[in-house]
């Protein structure tokens, strides 16, 4: 019987992966190891008994009683804190997956690979933060991290089979987000409620918001150049509304393999489940004729900083995928609580890397030193939301 660990179970992606496993026998098809969250200790003990865990952890230490309590006389361990998350990915699983949010998700990741199982990373976090470092741990212990974003997922798809020496080009998709045509004055007026309204994906309350802001693709854009190997000037972004169409790969014969799909995230998670074979997934099935039209165009990188400064970020390596993840957190904690605007989010990020410089341009040789400067960069971000008061 396979065996699986969820961290981040709570959450968007890992209520879609939960719905899934239960889809494919559940308790009867796959022993689960783990499942991890956050403050959701309802749906953390409801997860837990339906696929019969063998250990429930939440990140906060002060809701131990309560998950404690909610699973009383089920039989499953229960565990709090940080410290709990990496024993729980101590325990060898077949499949992991990473979904926790946030730099939050790098260190039960890092952990799980140790097994040599298969990771499937939904936590960009992870690559963009410490991708060499990251890809390193997996080829040592022998482990296979599976993408779980969709576009990378569809490049994913789009590769098998193929030479990456034949690769030119690597192209992602971005729906644009609720402010695809907003002028700059009125973006700079954005509220928290405007942008987390996105037109065609249901996520999480942080990635949508970086989806309004473009914050997303450009943590994309790193992620593809970390996790596929491929020089950042054969990385584009392209604005393509219908979210039909999630990547293509160009290759150096012309052709372009395209991957569509519905905007629904259990496809990328099924494939990831499921590889290197596929099995049904419930997703909307496309009926093109219906949607008509397929349309690209070019972002607009004055509207959208953040694309530009993940090109910075690409050419730098070293420590500034962490510093740009961390700055970037720090700014959307200020925004969703109301003390940034939405514009400035990529201004704090802008100023806390060039303040930063010179310190960005080594290379991490472990976690912790990738932590450092995690929480370097929260700190002078936050300084500079200070500021400017
Ligand atoms: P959600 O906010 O919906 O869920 C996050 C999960 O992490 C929840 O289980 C939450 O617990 C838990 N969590 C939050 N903070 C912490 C913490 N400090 N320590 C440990 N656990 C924590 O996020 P999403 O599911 O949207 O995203 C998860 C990851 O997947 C992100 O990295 C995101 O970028 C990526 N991703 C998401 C996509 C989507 O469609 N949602 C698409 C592509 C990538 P609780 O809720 O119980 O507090
Ligand atoms: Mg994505």
């Amino acid at each position: 019987m396979r065996s699986i660990s969820i961290f981040g179970a709570t959450g968007s992606i890992g209520v879609n992966t939960v719905d899934l496993i239960a889809r494919q026998g559940g308790a009867e098809a796959y022993r689960t190891v783990a499942l991890t969250g956050g403050r959701n200790i309802a749906r953390l003990a409801e997860q837990a008994r339906a696929l019969r865990a063998e250990v429930a952890v939440t990140s906060e230490d002060d809701l131990y009683a309560e998950l404690k309590d909610a699973l009383a006389g089920s039989g499953i361990a229960v565990a709090a804190g940080r410290a709990a998350l990496l024993e729980a990915a101590d325990r060898p699983a077949d499949w992991t997956m990473s979904a926790i949010v946030g730099a939050a998700g790098l260190a039960p990741g890092f952990r799980a690979l140790r097994h040599g199982g298969t990771l499937a990373l939904a936590n960009k976090e992870s690559l963009v933060a410490a991708g060499p470092l990251l890809m390193a741990e997996a080829a040592r212990h022998g482990a296979t991290i599976l993408p779980v974003d969709s576009e990378h997922s569809a490049v994913f798809q789009a590769l098998v089979g193929e030479d990456m020496a034949a690769v030119e080009r690597i192209i992602i998709t971005a729906s644009g987000g609720p402010f695809r045509d907003w002028p700059l004055a009125r973006l700079a007026a954005a509220t928290v409620a405007e942008a987390r309204a996105h037109p065609n994906w249901s996520m999480g309350l942080r990635i949508s918001i970086d989806s309004a802001s473009m914050f997303n693709k450009a943590l994309e854009l790193i992620e593809t150049r970390e996790y596929f190997g491929v020089d950042p000037a054969r990385i584009e972004a392209v604005v393509h509304p219908q979210s039909i169409v999630h990547a293509l790969v160009g290759f150096s014969d012309g052709g372009l393999m395209a991957h569509m799909g519905p905007a629904d995230m259990r496809h990328a998670i099924g494939y990831a489940l499921n590889w290197p074979g596929r099995r049904e997934v419930p997703v909307a099935r496309l009926d093109l004729a219906a949607i008509a039209q397929l349309t690209f165009e070019a972002p607009d990188e004055v509207r959208f900083p953040a694309l530009a400064l993940a090109r910075a970020v690409m050419r730098t390596r070293g420590l500034s995928g962490a510093a740009f993840n961390a700055a970037k957190e720090t700014a959307l904690d200020a925004f969703l609580e109301g003390r940034l605007g939405f514009l400035a989010m990529a201004e704090v990020t802008q100023d806390t890397l060039a303040r930063l410089g010179g310190a960005l341009t080594s290379d991490p040789d472990s976690l912790d030193c990738v932590l450092d400067m995690d929480h370097l960069a929260r700190r002078t971000a936050r300084e500079i939301i200070a500021a400017r008061g």
